[in-house]
């Protein structure tokens, strides 16, 4: 086969690496199916359909027995013909049958690099092969959720209509610059001028989630904070269920942010546990306050924590407390008066070291993740796609504000491209290769 600047034909582990029953490698490109043809030594299988096959290597070794699978182009997942060999999952049969495909001319694939010839061929658009990124890493239902619904078209259909609606609406414009002397029918502009409004409010809207689609894919974070030796370190390994935290009865031990990543209800949540907030002596236990403060200033939601012996929260933790806090009275069992409500909130009234009071706790806080991050429409899941929508937006009010059709045009000409960038409907070569860089080998 030669290489050189054509297409070249490319393989990889589809599955995961390691000991398995079962290992998938697919081969994607122009010599996938005389490599097939080479490896079996017989008739191809019938397109999509599954043939038990024997693979031979050089000196017609056979290497294992599997199955093979022929997907022509360009009914495949990149779009070009494209063989899946399945087969066992031991090492020495990977490397067999790695050995034998390079000794037929394939090459190893880049990370991504399937998905990104499926990009390129138009199977897919880029927040579906995002989606798609996101689909293989989701650990929570929440998060499979919103990937699949991403991978499926949800937002690339949401955001190709508005595209659509801008180019529309620059043409427009560009009529009324090329036949400025003629009559364009009246009542039109202010037409468009009012969809336009009307679409500038809506991505609005859609940007006004309160990053509920970042949040889903990345985390929700929660922070735990209050005085030192209130049981901060203690909660966080009750809630995570297993000892992440040292807990130690000398004040000042967490020194770091720790966190551990929680499934609560099918929402990704990110808990931290932050040093105890206090005026502190030593430098190291400065920096680890310091941090605290900054985490807890920038977390979705907070776990204001105090001692039950002490009665109430302390004034700096007090100071804490606002929409996005639920307060956790800690140490219940120790047999202190039970407080039911702090400044008109409720409290949670907890003990870290018996248990009591942590599914109650668990429950509201699931309540408040879902109240905020819970499902609704399509919502923009990454920062690339927020800036892009920010940067439309703004460039339709602009558009707006001008009474020059020659600016409006061009400001919806820049609004128009910031959106297909989002799907790589327009130019985005640069971009690509930031994006695929992420993938793994063998998607
Ligand atoms: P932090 O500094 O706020 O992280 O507090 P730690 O989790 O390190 O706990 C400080 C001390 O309080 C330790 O000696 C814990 O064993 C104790 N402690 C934590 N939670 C409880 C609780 O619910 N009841 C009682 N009795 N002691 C607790």
């Amino acid at each position: 086969m030669t290489a050189g600047f054509a297409t070249q034909t490319i393989f990889a582990l589809a599955s995961g690496a390691g000991r398995a029953g079962v290992a998938v490698i697919r081969v994607s490109g122009p010599e996938a199916g005389a490599i097939l043809d080479e490896l079996t030594g017989r008739d191809r299988p019938p397109a999509r359909r599954a043939m038990r096959v024997r693979l031979r290597g050089a000196a017609d070794e056979v290497l294992d027995d599997g199955l093979a699978l022929w997907f022509p182009a360009p009914h495949s997942f990149t779009g070009e013909d494209v063989a899946e060999l399945h087969l066992h999952g031991g090492r020495a049969v990977i490397a067999a049958v790695g050995e034998a495909l390079t000794g037929l001319g394939a090459r190893p694939a880049e990370p991504g690099e399937f998905t990104r010839r499926a990009f390129d061929n138009g199977k897919m658009d880029l927040t579906a092969a995002e989606g798609l990124a996101d689909l293989v890493a989701a650990e929570t239902a929440a998060q499979r959720r919103q990937a699949l619904r991403q991978m499926d078209g949800a937002l690339a259909a949401l955001y190709d209509d508005w595209r659509e609606r801008l180019v529309r609406a620059q043409a427009h414009f560009e009529a009324a610059i090329d036949f400025a002397d003629e009559d364009l029918p009246p009542g039109v502009e202010a037409e468009v001028r009012g969809a336009l409004a009307g679409l500038a409010d809506v991505i609005a809207g859609h940007l006004a989630d309160g990053h509920r689609g970042e949040r889903l894919r990345d985390g929700v974070e929660v922070a735990i904070v209050g005085a030192p030796n209130v049981g901060k370190s203690s909660l966080l390994n009750r809630l995570a269920r297993r000892e992440a935290a040292i807990v130690s009865a000398t004040a000042g031990t967490t020194r770091d942010v720790l966190e551990v990543h929680l499934d609560l209800g099918g929402y990704p949540v990110i808990l931290a546990d932050t040093a105890g907030l206090r005026a502190a002596a030593e430098e190291v236990e400065v920096e680890g306050i310091r941090r605290a403060r900054a985490r807890a200033a920038r977390a979705d939601l907070r776990l204001a924590v105090f001692d039950a012996a002490a009665g109430e929260p302390d004034a700096e933790t007090r100071a804490l407390l606002n929409g996005d806090t639920l307060v956790v009275m800690n140490k219940a069992d120790l047999g202190a008066p039970a407080l039911d409500r702090l400044d008109g909130r409720p409290v949670l009234g907890v003990s870290a070291r018996t248990g009591e009071g942590m599914e109650a706790l668990l429950a509201a806080l699931e309540a408040e993740v879902a109240r905020r991050f819970g499902e609704g429409g399509p919502a923009p899941s990454r920062l690339r796609y927020r800036v892009a929508l920010e940067e439309a937006e703004g460039a339709i009010r602009r558009a707006l504000a001008t009474g020059e059709a020659e600016l409006a045009a061009e400001d919806l000409r820049l609004a128009a491209r910031a959106i297909g960038r989002i799907t790589g409907r327009v130019d985005v070569e640069d971009l690509l290769d930031v994006i695929f860089r992420d993938f793994c080998i063998g998607k």
